[in-house]
């Protein structure tokens, strides 16, 4: 054998990343003692241990104390009792002990990727490579912002005592992310691993130890569902950060329902993959090996539907089976190795279950031809092709290494496809003209959109989901807010509607008609039921009478206001204008809205007028921050920019509270139009005729059809059907108490973003019930990463 011939020969040999270090930290622990509460090292008071493995090999690593009610109670007493001090400590002490966390695991950096690969099963590569760097990160990042806090958030402060609980795909990451920004908000938490990877958080709670973090503050408690439940339905807890299956999330969406508690919720993914015809057909690959193989698939925003344009699809299909047949499967502590082991057997199961599922509904499912090693949760990576948009590996989360493909036409067909999912958190666009990329991004309906690129990350942007993806950011500005609370200026407790207006019966003819109806879609329309609700003046006689909406109102409502595409479209500059002009016809009006105000609600003149004067003022300030509400570009250390976009929620419904009905209506519905909603409004039950008298003003006022839509009746009925209606996006509540628990329970069919006022108003005339605070829940934050440099 020649020297060539012996170099084509060579095969790579083993390159195990040493375990000696994680051996010797697993044989020194005492697991049996894991809970790290209030500073100090526990066992679990019940005794119970769960088990956690190898996924390569299927060995037992440790049997690690299982946390009770109990536990959780006294972790919650520690952050409780840890508040006060560290919400008062100056941002610089805060930076201080976030910079010390992040120094701490610079110099465990190898131990702490060693023990995610043996506790996880991802290849050593990654975790070396990316968890554990971008989870320093986190933490270096955050202690800037701890000392930003007042700058920057002014009027904010930290929530108070957080429960986190986090998944297993990203152990350590998951934990950065969620408890580098509730630190630097003046926070303190209590956090739940996933039961199959507690490992690294054990080793990160002895790093707090070391770093000098306050007792108290970092509180990590080990165990399953029944520790997460325990967490999530703790009264001494003010916000609930869970990031976990989307079946999961709703469950926390509805237990939390009432109770006043903050809630972010980063669940799964369905995310698309859309390659162009113009695309680097090369580059492109590589992308896909990154999202779908990377941590074998099991990513929250993995690419698992691979869009690709039909006439290039032959070409790309091609290059990815030859790619697939070079991926390494095999031990994760090998350097080599692109994929390892799934998490658990049962993981394997499940993806094991779907992928015959799918062929089972049409798919051609192919793997590349290699050997599995002999023991171990391995599955090949998989391409499923002749996928139909209803396959279940086309709609479902497999959480493994399967690619589901399909082909479109055009743009728009590419658009649709995408966005053909209940999913919403992240999508890739492939394509060589920037034009084409940056036109496409806006319209996918996803939290993170990567251009050319995929899986890019940093602490600096914005992570998280639309629809049933969750709510709320992880990282950069966006994710501070999860943690902070600014005080709105509090008005009276909502009392339940008292019944005294009785439906009556419309009269189809005769007598002239003097009741409102209501308004969808630009026009006034009768109640499908043909019923009405007489409503009284303050002194008890009959003012007028109003629609009785129904859920068939509301549904024709949501599909105008669908269907308004004018208006989300509309430039802001355009938005504004037009709210300019309602201001400025309301103003024509303004003596007519007072002496209404006054008839009904016993205002006297002089405060109808005031209020009135306010709602035009409002109406104003909204028009002129519709273009200045805007996002922000962030310079991440990669060589790419991130767009921070403010995008519309999407249709927004309000319910509007009775205390001042006209400022209060104007309060919700002007932030939510100027930032491109579309609204369905239900306005105040006892004072509708403010809301009616509403619409003529819009009708002279430029307003797209469907744009802003009225439907009068029983709010907390009403607010019922908007809660539950699935092409709803997001509903604001401002009603008695147990319909705002309704409403947030209710919402859990596609997770809208639910705001309420929890049975209290606002006091709207104040300066503080205005601005910022309306507008950022009238936003989604969409990250769009475009990389440069060739
Ligand atoms: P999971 O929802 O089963 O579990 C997540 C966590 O919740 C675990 O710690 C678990 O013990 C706990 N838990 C389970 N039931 C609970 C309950 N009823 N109440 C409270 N806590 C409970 O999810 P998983 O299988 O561990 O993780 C995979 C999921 O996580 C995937 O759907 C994935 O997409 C998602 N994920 C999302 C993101 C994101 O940022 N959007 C990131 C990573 C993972």
């Amino acid at each position: 054998m020649n020297i060539l011939e012996r170099y084509h020969a060579m095969e790579y040999g083993p390159a195990p990343e040493a375990r000696n270090e994680a051996d010797a930290w697993l044989a020194a622990r005492d697991f049996g003692k894991a809970l790290f509460i209030g500073g100090d090292w526990k066992a679990a008071s019940g005794g119970k241990t769960f088990e956690t493995s190898d996924p390569s090999s299927g060995k037992l690593l440790a049997k690690v104390s299982d946390a009770s009610a109990a536990d959780i109670d006294a972790a919650v007493a520690a952050a409780a009792k840890a508040l006060p001090k560290w919400s008062a400590a100056s941002g610089y002490q805060r930076a201080k002990v976030l910079y010390a966390i992040g120094r701490a695991m610079q110099r465990h950096q190898r131990l702490f990727a060693v023990l995610e690969t043996i506790d996880n099963g991802k290849p050593i590569r990654e975790s070396r490579d990316i968890d554990v760097p971008l989870a320093i990160r986190h933490f270096i990042h955050h202690a800037g912002w701890a000392q930003a806090l007042d700058k920057d958030f002014p009027g904010h402060k930290g929530v108070g005592v957080v429960g986190q609980i986090i998944p297993w795909n990203f152990p350590l990451l998951m934990l950065a992310w969620k408890i580098a920004p509730a630190l630097a908000a003046g926070c303190t938490v209590v956090l739940k691993p996933a039961e199959f990877t507690p490992l690294t958080s054990i080793l990160f709670a002895e790093i707090c130890e070391r770093a000098g973090v306050p007792k108290g503050v970092v509180n990590i408690v080990q165990g399953g569902p029944e520790a997460g439940v325990a967490i999530v339905n703790h009264p001494g807890i003010q916000k609930i950060a869970f990031t976990g299956s989307s079946e999961v999330g709703k469950i926390i969406r509805k237990a939390t329902a009432g109770s006043g508690k903050k809630l972010s919720l980063e669940l799964g993914g369905k995310s698309a993959f859309i390659v162009f015809e113009d695309a680097d057909l090369d580059s492109a690959v590589e992308g896909l090996v990154d999202g779908i193989w990377f941590n074998q698939g099991q990513v929250c925003c993995a690419g698992s539907r691979l869009l690709v344009q039909e006439g290039i699809a032959d070409a790309l299909i091609a290059k990815v089976k030859t790619r697939m047949s070079r991926l390494r499967v095999g031990s994760p502590l090998d350097k080599n190795t692109d994929i390892g082991p799934l998490v658990d057997l049962t993981q394997l199961d499940r993806v094991k279950g779907l992928v015959a599922e799918g062929a089972r509904q049409g798919a051609v499912c192919w793997q590349p031809d290699a050997a599995l090693p002999s023991s171990g949760y391995y599955h090949l990576p998989t391409l499923a092709t002749g996928v139909s948009p209803a396959n279940i590996l086309a709609q479902e989360e497999v959480f493994g290494p399967v690619l589901a493909t399909m082909t479109f036409r055009n743009t728009e067909e590419a658009i649709e496809l995408a966005n053909n999912t209940r999913y919403g958190l992240a999508a890739s666009v492939w394509s060589e003209n920037v034009n084409l990329a940056l036109h496409v991004a806006p319209q996918l309906k996803a939290g993170v959109v990567w251009v050319n690129g995929t899986n890019m990350f940093d602490a600096a942007c914005g992570f998280g989901g639309y629809r049933e993806s969750g709510f709320g950011r992880e990282g950069g500005r966006e994710g501070m807010f999860e943690y902070l609370t600014a005080k709105l200026p509090l008005g009276p407790v909502i009392r339940p509607a008292t019944v005294s207006a009785q439906p009556v019966e419309q009269s189809d003819g005769g007598a002239i008609d003097r009741t409102a109806k209501l308004f969808i879609g630009g026009k006034q329309v009768r109640p499908d039921g043909k019923y009405s609700l007489a409503i009284a003046t303050a002194k008890g006689k009959l003012a007028g009478e109003v629609g009785l909406g129904s859920r068939k109102d509301i549904r024709d409502a949501v599909s105008a206001a669908r269907g308004a595409k004018a208006w989300p479209e509309a430039t802001a500059y355009n938005r504004s204008q037009v709210l300019y002009y309602l201001a400025e016809n309301l103003s024509g009006r303004a003596g007519e809205f007072a002496a209404r105000l006054t008839e009904l609600t016993g205002a006297t003149p002089k405060a109808a007028r005031e209020e009135v004067e306010q709602s035009i003022e409002r109406l104003f300030l909204y028009a002129g921050l519709a273009d200045k509400f805007e996002g922000r570009v962030h310079q991440p250390p990669a060589r790419a920019v991130t767009l921070a976009l403010h995008e519309p929620v999407g249709v927004v419904g309000i319910v509007a509270p009775d205390s001042s009905p006209l400022l209060g209506l104007i309060s919700l519905v002007a932030p939510a139009l100027a930032m491109g909603n579309t609204v369905v409004a239900v306005p105040s039950e006892r004072y509708p005729l403010l809301a009616t008298d509403l619409y003529q003003v819009i009708e002279y006022s430029d307003v797209p059809a469907g744009a802003i839509n009225i439907v009068t009746g029983r709010s907390a009925e009403l607010a019922g059907v908007l809660a539950k209606h699935d092409d709803v996006d997001g509903l604001w509540v401002f009603a008695d108490a147990e319909t705002c628990a309704k409403a947030e329970a209710e919402s859990i069919g596609n997770l809208k973003r639910v705001w309420s006022g929890n049975g209290r108003g606002l006091d709207w005339a104040s300066d503080e019930a205005a601005g910022d605070a309306f507008l950022r829940r009238a936003v989604e934050v969409k990250n769009v990463w475009v990389p440069y440099g060739d």
